[in-house]
Parts: structure tokens; sequence; C-alpha cells
């Protein structure tokens, strides 16, 4: 008989700790719940409600929601309008608003919104392209563009820009290498000096 009731209270505890988990509470506060009353603790971790932002940041960590770019609230992938700020969320939608963004001097949003277009589309050549413009270093700009041949080799813009991104690294390189060259004639320079003194005094002492 008792280890009957130690066996239905064990497995008590596992299902308060599964429901708890679930809602997005501590499983072990869930299972010491079930350990202690048993079913009532069962009954208890069901009638909890559950912890809409602990289920939110699960969903968006585990790809499940993806955040709005204009509010940064949690909505599905397949959302079609943001159920917090109604703002209609479609690649398309996101593309213009993104473009507009780029046009008018605001980078930050405009990054924000063409990433998004290229995470719901990663083939979107023209997301890929106006987000080039808008991405901070030279290595993720080359990355764009990169992305916008893969998909039209033949994109004059992307052609053009990536051209002249090598460009610039080629006159970066030539430029540190300019001022290397000096740096280098300087050390020489001193070491033989050194050497010079060393020896003369070295005479000097005989
Ligand atoms: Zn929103």
């Amino acid at each position: 008989m008792e280890c009957i009731v130690v066996v239905v209270w064990f497995v008590c505890a596992l299902i308060a700790a599964a429901i708890c988990e679930g809602k997005g509470h501590s499983a072990v506060a869930g299972f010491f719940l079930g350990l202690l009353l048993g079913p009532i603790g069962v009954i208890i971790a069901a009638v909890l409600s559950s912890d809409e932002t602990v289920l939110e940041e699960r969903a968006l960590n585990s790809g499940q929601m993806r955040k709005c770019p204009y509010c940064a609230e949690p909505v599905r992938w397949d959302a079609k309008v943001c159920r917090y700020c109604g703002r209609e969320l479609t690649a398309t939608e996101l593309l213009r608003e993104g473009i507009r963004a780029s046009k008018e001097g605001r980078k930050a949003d405009a990054r924000e919104l063409l990433q998004e277009v290229t995470r719901l589309e990663g083939s979107n050549e023209k997301a890929w392209l106006w987000l080039s413009g808008t991405v901070q270093s030279d290595e993720e700009r080359e990355k764009c563009l990169e992305n916008v041949l893969s998909i039209n080799p033949v994109n004059a813009d992307a052609l053009r820009g990536l051209e002249m991104l090598r460009q610039r690294r080629a006159e970066r390189g030539k430029a540190s290498a300019s001022e290397w060259i000096p740096l280098s004639l300087v050390a020489v320079g001193g070491v033989a000096l050194a050497l010079f003194v060393l020896s003369l005094l070295w005479y000097l002492a005989q």
C-alpha cells in the first residue's frame, strides 16, 4: 500500500513539473508541488496561469516566433499583421517600408526592416541590395552584395558595388604597406646605429 502511495506521489510530482514547465514556470517548483501535495499539487499546477513572457521568449529563441520590426513584440512567423501595433508584416510591405526608411536616411530602421525581409525571403534580390546600403561594415556590405549576385549574377549595381569595395580594400592595403616600409627602415637604422655605438664603446674600452 505504502509503495503504491510513493509511486503515485512521485508520478504526481513528474506531472506537476511537466505542467509547470509547459506554462513557463519552474519545473523544479512544480516537482516539489506535486511531491508535497500529490494529486492536489497536479490540480494547482493545472489551474495556474501561464507566464506569457517566458513562453514568448521561448518561442522567439526556438524560432517559432519573430519580433515585429516596428514594435519589437513577438508575432507568429506567418503573421500578416502585427497583433500589437497593427502594421502589415508581409515581405512586400516590409521591403517597401525598408526602402522608404533608407531613402529618408533612417538607416537603423531600414536595416531592421530589410533584414526581416531577407529572413522571410532569403532570395529577395532587391532586399539584399538595399540592405547592403544600410549595414555598418564593409564585410557585411560585401556579404549582402554577394547574396545579390548569387541570386542574379548579372546585377549591375551589385557588381559595381563589389568592385568598389574591393578597390577600397586594395587601396587600404597599399596605404598600410606604405606606412610599414618607412617604419621598418627606421627600425633597421636604429638597430644598426645601436650596434655601431656598442662596437665603438667596445673599441674604446680596449
Ligand atoms: Zn508590431
